[in-house]
């Protein structure tokens, strides 16, 4: 790949901030998006604005068969069987509350649900909130100090109460990629009973080649503006006999069979999940983003990341007083680091000043920073436009920084 080239395509690489050429590297809080698909948004609301699914007119048919057509092209990106599978959602974080809401409706006392102690909020706080004054127990799944599962706790803590096992495939904090295929086949290993099993999959999409069949999951939420596409819209992969089995998460329009004052009945899947009017350009951006990753081919993307990711780490590993958390052999994305006794907060802003953009502080997972007892971490994380220079720049940067923090 030739990340120079490809470069020319995010319009907001070539700005300054603080008098300093832009390095992004912030990739995990949200990707940039390159033109193709800013002009595709700007195309829709220009050319063919209109409700989807409402209407005859050739305005909304439009707009209804690009909308769908981007539907099979996600389907085929993560290798799911069918387009029907394919919801629509504002993202991970909805994906996980639909699917928090929906399940927990079915569980009966007693019942369990196995997350682990490295989640995103958005993978812990719609389980607490959806089984309160329920009797139902949410067990955490612990890591080990370099961040990965530690899976010896996993014949301890699924049981034949076990219903649902949630897991992120990468987590956000610290870049560790979990193996969820080989976890799931152990649960199903050490229960009789039918687990569902979920991935947040929001920092494995644009990091991993993602078969929703391979991986053996139930569900697999992520969220488009992770992986270049607009922000405001996400996916939940559901195998489709679940789908069509589960309780609808919102009521409106579109979600419907018949509606009356007597009784309602529900369209099928994906529909019945789609209640009221959808963000339909960004669907028309995000489709335009699968174009764009599949032009650069997803395992391109994978090797070159790969590589970023190991210079980075022995650039980083190489500056006194810097301690990576989460140091584990297979991680994605990003790198989690401390400096010395500073504050991470103090880290990322003298790095703005220089035009370099991280990320600090508890990256919504709390619980992570509660194991390695520190308020916060500075994050650095990649995309498939981060190049050697950058991680030269950042990695020269941090030196400076360490030295005046210490
Ligand atoms: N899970 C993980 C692992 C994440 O990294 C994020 C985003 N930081 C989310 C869930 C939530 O994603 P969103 O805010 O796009 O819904």
């Amino acid at each position: 790949m030739d990340i120079k080239e490809i470069k020319k395509d995010f319009p907001i690489l070539g700005i300054n901030v603080n008098k300093k050429p832009l390095i992004y590297l912030d990739n995990a809080a949200t990707t940039q998006k390159p033109i193709q698909v800013i002009e595709a948004i700007s195309d829709y609301y220009r050319n063919y604005n209109a409700n989807v699914h409402r209407g005859v007119h050739t305005l909304s048919q439009i707009a209804t068969d690009k909308f769908e057509a981007v539907r099979e092209q996600i389907k085929n990106f993560i290798n799911a069987k069918e387009s029907s599978e394919i919801i629509y959602t504002r993202g991970t974080t909805e994906s996980i509350n639909l699917l928090a809401s929906s399940l927990t409706k079915t569980l009966q006392e007693g019942d369990e649900i196995i997350i682990s102690e490295s989640e995103h909020h958005s993978n812990i706080v719609p389980w607490q909130l959806n089984c309160e004054g329920k009797n139902i127990k949410i067990k955490i799944l612990p890591i080990r100090d370099d961040g990965s599962y530690d899976l010896d706790e996993l014949e301890n803590i699924v049981t034949e109460n076990t219903r649902i096992v949630s897991l992120a495939q990468v987590s956000n904090s610290l870049g560790v990629v979990h193996r969820v295929k080989e976890i799931f086949h152990r649960v199903r290993k050490i229960s009789h009973r039918n687990i569902l099993t979920i991935v947040d999959g929001a920092q494995g999409i644009p990091h991993l080649k993602v078969d929703v069949q391979d991986l053996g999951c139930d569900f697999y939420c992520f969220s488009a503006h992770k992986i270049y596409a607009p922000m405001g819209i996400g996916v939940l992969y559901g195998r489709k006999e679940l789908l069509e089995e589960m309780i609808p998460y919102q009521g409106g329009g579109e979600m419907i069979k018949e509606v009356s004052f007597e009784k309602t009945t529900y369209n099928v899947a994906p529909y019945r999940f789609e209640a009221g009017t959808p963000s339909v350009a960004d669907v028309i951006g995000f489709g335009k983003a699968i174009e764009y990753v599949n032009s650069l081919g997803i395992e391109n993307i994978i090797a070159h990341e790969d590589k970023i990711m190991q210079y980075a780490t022995e650039r980083l590993k190489n500056i006194e007083g810097l301690r990576i958390i989460g140091d584990y052999k297979e991680k994605a994305g990003a790198i989690s680091f401390l400096i010395g006794n500073s504050h991470p907060f103090d880290v990322g802003t003298l790095l703005d000043q220089l035009g370099i953009a991280i990320r600090t502080g508890h990256h919504c997972a709390q619980p992570v920073m509660q194991h390695y007892n520190i308020p916060g971490t500075a994050r650095a994380s990649f995309a498939l436009y981060t190049d050697f220079e950058d991680i030269d720049k950042f990695a020269d940067a941090l030196k400076r920084v360490a030295l005046m923090l210490q």
